[in-house]
């Protein structure tokens, strides 16, 4: 199978060196395509500004904002069986990019914010017979959350994580997440390595049939 894997942050600048972004690391993201690797599945990874080594046999292609990301994913999908956006895209950017740095005086304390599009419902009109997976890192009520967005965005499967959690989430190796697809019941897995998550999920795409 050819998977297209997305990890990290997204980064949104004010200027060459201010910008917004979140506290996703990429580790799993980066595991799914290390995982995907190591089953014999061709993986392209589309990644934010992450400090990770590129998992072996993986075609890695860097992006900086949620445009960006955009871009690429809406360039590589029609050369992939499968789309798991694993990573942490930011909702909102600055309206204003200046391409030089601004002076503190000449900066306003209200930063006016527009929408960043949703990657995985403006490529929806290309899913096809494709698998699409998303990720959903919740502080509240995981499960409910997750069910909304698996819904409301049109996938195949959400992996739920309660990013609350110390031992699961952002910045650590291990997670504790919860599979739900539209036509099985919430499968909740134990705490286990981000890479035994990756296998996890390449293991739920093979058997859904994206070989
Ligand atoms: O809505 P929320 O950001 O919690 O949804 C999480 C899922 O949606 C993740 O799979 C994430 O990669 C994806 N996403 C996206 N485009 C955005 C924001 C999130 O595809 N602008």
């Amino acid at each position: 199978m050819n998977l297209l894997v997305t990890a990290g942050p997204t980064r949104e600048h004010l200027d060459p060196v201010r910008f917004l972004s979140n506290r996703s690391t990429g580790k799993m993201g980066f595991a799914v395509a290390q995982a995907a690797a190591e089953r014999g599945h061709t993986v392209t990874l589309v990644a934010g500004p992450v400090s990770l080594p590129t998992p072996a046999g993986v075609t890695r292609v860097d992006v900086v904002s949620a445009l960006d990301m955009l871009a690429a994913v809406q360039r590589l999908l029609p050369g992939h069986d499968a789309l798991v956006m694993s990573a942490a895209v930011a909702d909102w950017r600055p309206k204003l990019m200046s391409g030089t740095k601004l002076k503190k005086s000449a900066m306003s304390p209200l930063i006016e914010l527009e929408p960043n599009p949703d990657i995985l419902k403006t490529v929806r009109p290309l899913k096809g017979q494709r698998l699409f997976v998303g990720f959903a890192a919740e502080t509240g009520d995981p499960l409910a959350e997750a069910q909304r967005k698996l819904a409301s965005k049109g996938l195949d499967l959400i992996v739920a994580n309660d990013v609350a959690q110390p031992d699961a989430g952002f910045a650590v190796d291990t997670n504790r997440v919860t599979f739900i697809s539209a036509t099985e019941p919430p499968r909740p897995l134990p705490l286990q390595s981000k890479l035994e998550v990756g296998h996890a999920l390449v293991g739920w795409l093979e058997r859904r049939g994206a070989a």
